[in-house]
């Protein structure tokens, strides 16, 4: 065997936390072990029949082969739609790559749009396969950290003060993984206008959009002006929306020229998304919408169930997520590293939960609650408990 000296571009990335502590939660369970599971997000609801439906008649149909690298034409046109009518974005089918989920899509503009010594504006704290993607490009991810006072929000000062020549692209998510914090339409505004001013790209990554809180509005970015919106790309997937994780349908949203190269690089990697998957898609955005409403009374429920007893916890304190299905708590009085806090919380109380530094952040962790309430308050009962042996 010759020597195995893996590219210098794979031992510069981080493996994926998420992943990880989702998976050792999983292999416990399997092993009989009452584990109570709030590591990766992901909806515990199942898909609405109306998507299956479309997809298994689509399986029926034989709509089985290869397709368009860049997605079939129907989805692409209705995601376009989806973009005009919900987010007043400005686009065409032309405009749109449907990518194996959310995540893919952040890949392929990555490859498209990052050379090596590019630097990469990334608030913190950030999900976690933000800096590790741009590193695959060889670019440079310069992280802004921004703290509970300030909501975790990065303000347009800091945004400014962290532009230099060498900066392309701007990573904005709101509803945020993992704080769930929403930036105002006021906040997006002032955002959008130093964007234009340094005439940086940035990429807004809506997959949470759908998920929202106590009258929370989202504003895309593009949104905001016509200069906003030449200098915007689009970020997003079914899979949180519509409980569709494991479909691995999303989308990336730009310039035609920028979609193009992302699906000549798609054409060469993974070819077309699933195509049966890719008519539960359109299923999604064309028919009923009201599985959304009904997600998210179930998620608001939680997150009151998980902020009040979070809020309980002696030593623990967290913030009032407006978006999303994350509880974003400070465990700093605790002094002990978030790492071996999600590692001995998980070993003696079998709850699995996201460590901070993760996301950039340390003394913090990330409880994703988008799981049932006997879960959540199990769950929580337990992280009550490890945290009162902490202290004693
Ligand atoms: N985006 C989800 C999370 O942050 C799924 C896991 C992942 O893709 O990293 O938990």
């Amino acid at each position: 065997m010759p020597p195995l000296a893996l590219a210098n571009r794979v031992t510069c990335v981080t493996p994926s936390i998420t992943l990880a502590m989702t998976a050792r939660a999983k292999a416990m369970k399997a092993d009989g072990l009452p584990v109570c599971s709030f590591s990766a997000g992901e909806p515990d609801f199942d898909t609405p029949d109306h998507i299956r439906a479309a997809a298994k008649t689509a399986l029926d149909q034989g709509k089985t082969r290869y397709g368009p690298a860049a997605g079939e034409p129907a989805l692409r046109q209705a995601i376009a739609h989806k973009l005009q009518n919900d987010n007043a974005l400005c686009y065409g089918p032309e405009n749109v790559i449907v990518t194996n989920g959310g995540k893919h899509s952040l890949y392929g503009l990555m490859m498209a749009l990052i050379e090596p010594g590019d630097e990469v504006i990334i608030p913190a704290p950030y999900w976690l396969s933000y800096p590790e993607m741009v590193k695959l490009a060889g670019g440079t991810p310069v992280i802004v950290p921004t703290t509970a006072e300030q909501n975790y929000r990065i303000i347009p000062e800091q945004l400014r003060q962290a532009i230099t020549p060498k900066t392309k692209l701007f990573i904005l998510n709101t509803p945020s993984n993992p704080t769930g914090m929403v930036y105002s339409p006021a906040e997006i505004a002032a955002l959008a206008a130093v964007v234009v001013e340094a005439d940086i790209w940035v990429v807004s990554d809506e997959i949470y959009e759908k998920i929202l809180y106590d009258g929370a509005t989202h504003l895309s970015i593009g949104a905001v002006s016509p200069e906003a919106f030449e200098r915007t790309i689009i970020s997003n997937g079914f899979a949180k929306g519509y409980s569709m994780t494991g479909w691995r349908v999303g989308y990336l949203a730009g310039p035609a020229e920028l979609i193009k190269a992302v699906a000549t690089i798609q054409g060469h990697s993974t070819s077309n998304v699933c195509t049966f998957a890719q008519y539960g898609a359109i299923a999604a955005l064309e028919g009923p919408q009201d599985c959304i409403a009904i997600m998210g009374r179930a998620f608001a429920e939680r997150r009151d169930a998980i902020i009040k007893r979070c809020r309980a916890i002696n030593g623990l304190s967290c913030g009032e997520p407006e978006g999303a299905f994350y509880l974003y708590i400070d465990i700093s009085s605790l002094g002990l590293p978030s790492l071996d806090f999600c590692n001995q919380l998980l070993d003696e109380k079998y709850v699995a939960a996201i460590p901070g530094i993760a996301f950039g952040a340390e003394g913090t962790l990330r409880i994703s609650y988008a799981t049932d309430m006997d879960t959540i308050l199990e769950g929580m009962d337990r992280l009550d408990a490890f945290v009162a042996d902490r202290l004693g």
